[in-house]
């Protein structure tokens, strides 16, 4: 802020100078601060793809954490609903917000959303929900903030590999092969599709042979996963040898349904994954239901959502000097997951 300032008083001077004296005519400051305070903060327009999602309530309070003394963000609900949002960001525009931070409803959208703000020159910094590359690479201004879903994906098969090995009571039929569900996020969404496939591979690669009982979205929902476990329940009972999960929310949503069969009473257990390491999550590994989980950070994905949207709205290019994070092929930030079992839980407390 002082060298901006700094910045704004030389050029003063120098259009003063050009101006040949007569006080401060030098065609005004319309791209800067509009108050006379000098200290305004810019206006970051935040568009989440809905605010009733566990995680992304995470990264939402992140967010506003990170922004505080450095941006004024308008954090607005869309309601998973992409015409709502397209609307949000018309208004965000109208109000000539010096940022953009967009949570998708629909990824795919993204390119619609490039084009409006690139027409009125406003950044926009995506986030959990990656845009696809052809959209990405629509304009210079468009950065994308996330982690690498198949990190996710594989971390969460090892942790399942690693409890089957040294778990032989786990191959519960003895045929030698794992008998897996799967709860699937949204489908179309990166970290869905590639946490599904990743987890597997990661399971295979482990020299341990699948077989696939039921697969099916959950949407992402508690309530939803908790449903699906109730019926792959009741039509394969004790056949499932282990459950995976997309995101946290489904998993615990499975552990009801499976403690509700009776199991995590005595030695009836059932080994359960997830993603994300969310409070209750943490709860459940600390009571031996979840086995584990795969920290999807959402303090250091809100931060770096924000430090990008802030350098972009004081015109700056963003870099790892000026938001702390290192920026890859000029328009990634990559926050890394990492393995959350109970006996590392204290990693994921952030
Ligand atoms: C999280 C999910 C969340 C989704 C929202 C994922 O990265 O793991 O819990 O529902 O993002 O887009
Ligand atoms: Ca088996």
């Amino acid at each position: 802020m002082k060298k901006q300032a700094a910045l704004a008083a030389a050029l003063a001077a120098v259009m003063v100078t050009a101006a040949g004296c007569g006080g401060n005519n030098g065609g005004g400051n319309a791209g800067g601060d509009s108050g006379g305070s000098g200290g305004d903060q810019p206006k970051i327009g935040v568009a989440i793809y809905k605010f009733d999602d566990t995680f992304m309530t995470g990264v939402r309070n992140a967010m506003t954490a990170a922004a505080e003394g450095k941006a004024k963000l308008d954090i607005v609900d869309s309601q998973n609903a992409q015409p709502t949002q397209n609307e949000k960001v018309d208004l965000f525009i109208s109000k000539k917000y010096k940022a953009l931070a967009i949570n998708a409803v629909d990824r795919t959208a993204a390119g619609v959303i490039i084009d409006k703000a690139q027409a009125a020159d406003i950044p926009v910094v995506f986030l959990n929900r990656e845009p696809v590359a052809e959209d990405m690479n629509k304009w210079d201004k468009v950065y994308y903030v996330g982690a690498k879903a198949e990190e996710s994906g594989t971390l969460s098969g090892q942790i399942i590999a690693d409890y089957w090995k040294a778990n032989p009571e786990a191959d519960k039929n003895k045929d030698g092969v794992l008998q897996y569900v799967m709860l699937q996020g949204e489908p179309g969404h990166q970290d869905a599709e590639l946490r599904t496939k990743y987890s597997i591979q990661a399971i295979e690669d482990a020299g341990i042979k699948v077989e696939k009982l039921e697969q099916d979205t959950a949407m992402w929902d508690r309530v939803k996963g908790q449903d699906k476990m109730q019926a792959w329940l009741a039509a394969r009972g004790d056949n499932i040898e282990a459950v995976l999960a997309n995101n946290d929310d489904m998993a615990l949503g499975a552990i009801e349904a499976l403690k509700a069969a009776g199991y995590f009473t005595g030695d009836k257990f059932m080994p359960v994954v997830g993603v994300d390491a969310t409070a209750p999550a943490i709860q459940a590994l600390q009571d031996g239901t979840l086995l584990g989980t795969v920290l999807n950070d959402a303090k250091n994905q809100g931060g770096a959502t924000v430090a990008l949207a802030a350098a972009l709205a004081k015109g700056e290019t963003p870099t790892k000097e000026n938001t702390g994070y290192d920026i890859t092929d000029g328009k990634y930030v990559w926050i890394a997951y990492k393995k959350i079992l109970k006996d590392n839980i204290a990693d994921a407390q952030q």
